[in-house]
């Protein structure tokens, strides 16, 4: 970590050295302190130079006997790099693959996220040599060792999944408590909104599974830096967040299942559980929470996809255009989503760019938002266009376009990629009985079409057009897509669920 005072008497300087450091040491955090008679008058100043990368962080100087607010900013610094930038020194699990294996670097994606140190390890490496002493010669790769389990050979990250986060033990386990075998809620998807239904339901005593197909997190976990979730003022990776809300879940009982992707949902009628099913697992549930989030489709271009979250960002990221102030910023996208994020952009952005796919913008995008967009001359819109590579030195620097009709490619320098391809609820797995809009996300409340209402009144404001069944999060319908947006869905279903357990009480 490097730490620098705002204000050194070559000031200059200090911006070129932290520039010169990233070069040489790209992963070191890098932070800048300001004493307290200057903190207010160099806020702007510091403000604008970390929203373009220059530094993680800036603080005020530690004035007093103790000061915890700075040390423990330290502390945070330390330990995001520790888990982001370096190779642990102890490790639960190592993985042993040939180079540029991409399912070994799934599996340490997969097990980062679920906050267990791993390390992946070349076969004719020491510790390759030292774990193969525990397969057989005929053993294919990736091969997954630790310490007190079974030699493992993989082909998914659902085996991994499967076998370190569930034991047999638990699995047979009654997770009811009551020795009935029905669980009070079933939470289908372990991101933002799943994590926090479950915190709240079990923490008000409800027996609680949660089923994750894949990490512990959703979309939040993959995201680097969360600016705008409260009280984390200079954000929080989303994979740290989902851990703490995992453990949170934990300690009030609620059990998980990783690598458990629900294919068919029940839905019980007159009152009986609903059963949810996959390859091989059914589970019986009193109400169901559907928390299973959404996929924006991806743009497909790997040294882009390398650079989300550090200038690449899925979704308008509304929260970031502040960023963008004098920036040259790409928006890909030809729906309403794109020109409004480009609308918006236009207001901080020097330019924004419309790369889309077709050869005009009418087709897929209402005439009002066609019409803006020609008359801001800070809009340019690039049809037939294609993003083909991008990089940058630790962030987003430059872009390269290619014109499908010509076949040429450019390269130009850009400070921000908004990918607004459109995003597909994981929905699949869902019985007609629930209701879902065009698109495919699940109708709640009032949304829910009025032949589909009983007794003539509209279900409570997360429930879908199914008795006991629930949603929460990005599934629904005119969420809002942010990670406190579903947190705070995750916890307002619970009083419903409690109403359809209990009626009449409380
Ligand atoms: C890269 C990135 C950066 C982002 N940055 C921000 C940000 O800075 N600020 C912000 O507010 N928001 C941000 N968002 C948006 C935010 O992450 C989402 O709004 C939020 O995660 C939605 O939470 P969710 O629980 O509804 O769904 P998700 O996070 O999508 O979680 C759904 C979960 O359900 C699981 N699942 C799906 N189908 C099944 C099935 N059939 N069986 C079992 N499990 C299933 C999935 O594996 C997934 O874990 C970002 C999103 C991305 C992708």
């Amino acid at each position: 970590m490097f730490v620098s005072d705002s204000r050194l008497p070559d000031e200059d300087n200090v911006l070129a050295a932290f520039g010169r450091w990233r070069q040489l040491v790209p992963t070191a955090r890098r932070l800048i302190v300001s004493p307290y008679d200057r903190f207010l008058s160099d806020a702007p100043g510091l403000r604008a130079g970390m929203a373009k990368g220059k530094y993680d962080a800036y603080l005020l100087m530690p004035r007093g006997a103790r000061d915890e607010e700075f040390h423990h900013s330290v502390t945070e610094l330390l330990s995001d790099w520790g888990w982001t930038a370096t190779d642990p020194d102890v490790v639960v699990a190592k993985v042993v693959a040939p180079a540029g294996d991409p399912l070994a670097a799934e599996i340490r994606d997969f097990f980062d996220r679920m906050g267990l140190p791993s390390r992946v390890v070349l076969p004719d490496s020491e510790i390759g040599q030292h774990v193969a002493a525990h397969f057989s010669e005929d053993d294919g790769y990736p091969r997954v060792w630790a310490v007190n389990r079974d030699p493992l050979v993989v082909t998914s990250v659902r085996d991994v999944a499967r076998s370190f986060f569930e034991t047999t033990a638990e699995r047979d386990l009654d997770a009811t408590g009551d020795g009935t075998g029905v669980v009070d809620v079933a939470v289908v998807g372990g991101g933002p909104a799943g994590l926090a239904t479950a915190v709240y339901a079990a923490s008000e005593g409800l027996s609680t599974v949660v089923l994750d197909s894949s990490a512990i997190g959703g979309q939040a976990g993959t995201s680097s830096m969360i600016r705008n979730y409260l009280g984390f003022p200079r954000g929080v990776s989303g994979m740290r967040l989902a851990q703490r809300a995992r453990n949170q879940a934990l300690r009030f009982g609620t059990r998980f299942h990783t690598g458990w992707e629900v294919e068919e949902l029940v839905a019980g009628v007159d009152g009986e559980p609903h059963l949810l099913r996959g390859v091989d697992f059914e589970l019986a549930a009193r109400t169901v929470v559907v928390a299973s989030g959404v996929r924006y489709r991806s743009l497909g271009v790997p040294s882009v996809e390398a650079l989300v979250g550090r200038g690449v960002n899925y979704g308008a990221a509304m929260s970031l255009s502040r960023e963008m102030e004098d920036q040259d910023v790409v928006v890909v996208g030809g729906g309403n989503s794109a020109g409004q994020a480009a609308v918006h952009l236009a207001r901080f952005a020097r330019s924004v760019t419309i790369a889309v796919r077709r050869p005009a913008l009418a087709e897929t995008m209402s005439a009002y938002l066609v019409g803006e967009i020609e008359f801001n001359p800070r809009i340019t819109v690039a049809p037939c266009t294609r993003v083909v590579d991008g990089g940058g030195d630790g962030r987003l620097e430059w872009l390269e376009l290619e014109d499908t009709n010509l076949g040429t490619r450019a390269r130009r320098p850009v400070g921000g990629l908004f990918l607004l391809l459109g995003a597909e609820p994981h929905c699949g797995w869902l019985p007609d009985v629930v209701a879902r809009d065009e698109r495919g996300f699940v109708l709640t409340g009032r949304d829910v079409p009025k032949d589909r209402w009983a007794d003539g009144l509209p279900p409570d404001s997360l429930a879908t057009s199914a008795p006991g069944i629930f949603a929460a999060g990005d599934v629904r319908a005119g969420s809002m897509k942010r990670v406190a947006a579903a947190t705070g869905e995750g916890a307002s279903v619970v009083p419903l669920v409690h109403a359809w357990l209990a009626p009449g009480e409380g």
